[in-house]
């Protein structure tokens, strides 16, 4: 059944699938509200069950060590991108949080994936009667690989969730959708991950996953479409982005907007970094997720302000895009919920575009991206666009300084050819 969007400055370049700005009307300024399904409590101990892991993914993965384990990336000044995307100084500060090259997985889903796999592993070693604080001892890897961990994906939480899981000696099986990317599906396979592909979207490829782990107990399923501890695995990316903006010199409050701009698939991973930063900032920063112009799930669900979720296919969109991190049509129930009243609103972006600003952020600062990860490029000049403006005066934000981050969300993995391939066709765009 096709269902109708209510009216809505934003409905007819919506249906229309071109670029546009949707303010969220459900959007509620200030602290995050009581009753939500997770807290900031819960927050602070995804941040405490990551200092907790530190140890033993540092020892699982040697690119770690550096780190003592953390799993983190740069914040990069863009002044260069700024430029090119026509921005002048007073647009704000630029900044790209640079989670395309995040350690282990090479995506955004190395905050998730890793996390998830890991606190299994605990939880698992720990009914056993083995130490959590040796994951990877000979015992609790012989114990791991009489268990099997499940995911569907449409291709980087499948990597991140193989990666993680096969480095504990669990067996991986993963779900992919048909827009899954070769590399990806050759890269699992090397790792000795089951990868099933399937001729159906990313929902249908996360059905068949949850399906096969419910008929064997030894399976556990990571859900995407559910999963609380994915969510707050992602939450925690909000301390290190303000230990960062602070080392930056940024200011925060009420008169210093922070605009963050999250690439949005099924919405756990911007939706978790987003609420990590409602945590922190309140009413001071805004945020905002990007979908490409066929696939915008978390748009169309709400904009419907339907309790029942709505699709893209029941707007008349396609969901095909290249953008395969974002290639979702229904978003989680689950995140739907928590970021109704926390989201400013989302923007979309074209095919198109993406190439062009792949080429850009390659040729100013040398950022490697995949098609996803440059969406978050639209932000800046939505927000200087008229609703933006609408947006802006509705806050009282208007002529304060702003600073925008601009979240890379993958890339540091694709192969040469491939990434050769994203830049020449993005440098033939741009002509
Ligand atoms: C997964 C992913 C996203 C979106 O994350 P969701 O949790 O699906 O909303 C964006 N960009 C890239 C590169 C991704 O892999």
């Amino acid at each position: 059944m096709p269902i109708s969007l209510p009216d809505d400055p934003a409905r007819a370049d919506v249906l229309a699938a071109r670029p546009t700005l949707w303010l969220n009307p459900a959007y509620r300024s200030g602290p995050i509200p009581s009753g939500l399904p997770v807290s900031a409590a819960d927050v602070a101990d995804a941040t405490a069950a990551w200092a907790r892991l530190a140890p033993v993914l540092a020892r699982c993965f040697p690119e770690l060590q550096a780190t003592g384990g953390a799993i983190r990336s740069e914040l990069i000044e863009a002044l260069a991108l700024r430029d090119a995307l026509g921005l002048a100084a007073h647009d704000g500060r630029i900044f790209v949080k640079a989670d395309n090259a995040l350690p282990v997985a090479g995506s955004i889903k190395a905050r998730g994936g890793v996390f998830e796999v890991f606190l299994h592993a605990e939880t698992l070693a720990r009914a056993h009667g083995l130490p959590t604080d040796a994951l990877d001892s000979p015992d609790a890897r012989a114990l791991f690989g009489r268990h099997t961990v499940a995911v569907g994906s449409t291709g980087n939480l499948g990597l991140s969730v193989g990666i993680a899981a096969r480095a504990l000696g669990f067996r991986a099986a993963v779900h992919m959708s048909f827009d899954a990317k070769a590399w990806k599906v050759d890269r699992l396979r090397k790792l000795g991950v089951e990868v099933h592909l399937h001729q159906a979207d990313y929902t249908s490829a996360v059905e068949a996953a949850r399906l096969a782990a419910e008929a064997d107990p030894m399976v556990y399923f990571v859900d995407d479409e559910r999963s609380r501890t994915l969510f707050l695995g992602y939450s925690a990316a909000a301390a290190e982005l303000a230990a960062q903006l602070a080392a930056a010199g940024v200011t925060v409050d009420g008169d210093h907007p922070l605009f963050v701009h999250l690439p949005c698939g099924i919405g756990g991973a911007p939706g978790g970094v987003a609420f990590g930063l409602k945590a922190i900032f309140g009413a001071a920063v805004h945020c905002f997720f990007v979908e490409p112009v066929q696939s915008p799930c978390a748009l169309v669900h709400l904009m419907s302000g339907s309790d029942e979720l709505v699709s893209v296919y029941d707007v008349g969109l396609t969901n095909r895009t290249e953008a395969d991190g974002m290639a979702v049509a229904r978003m989680s129930a689950f995140v739907a919920e928590v970021m109704r009243p926390l989201l400013s609103g989302v923007f979309t972006v074209a095919d198109d575009d993406l190439f062009r600003w792949l080429h850009m952020a390659w040729d100013t600062q040398g950022i490697m991206l995949e098609p996803s990860a440059a969406a978050s490029f639209a932000g800046p000049s939505m927000l200087a666009s008229a609703r933006g403006q609408d947006y802006r005066a509705a806050q009282r934000l208007s002529g304060k300084a702003a600073t925008h981050v601009l979240w890379a969300t993958g890339g540091s993995f694709v192969p040469q050819e491939q990434f050769d391939a994203f830049v020449a066709k993005g440098a033939a765009l741009r002509g």
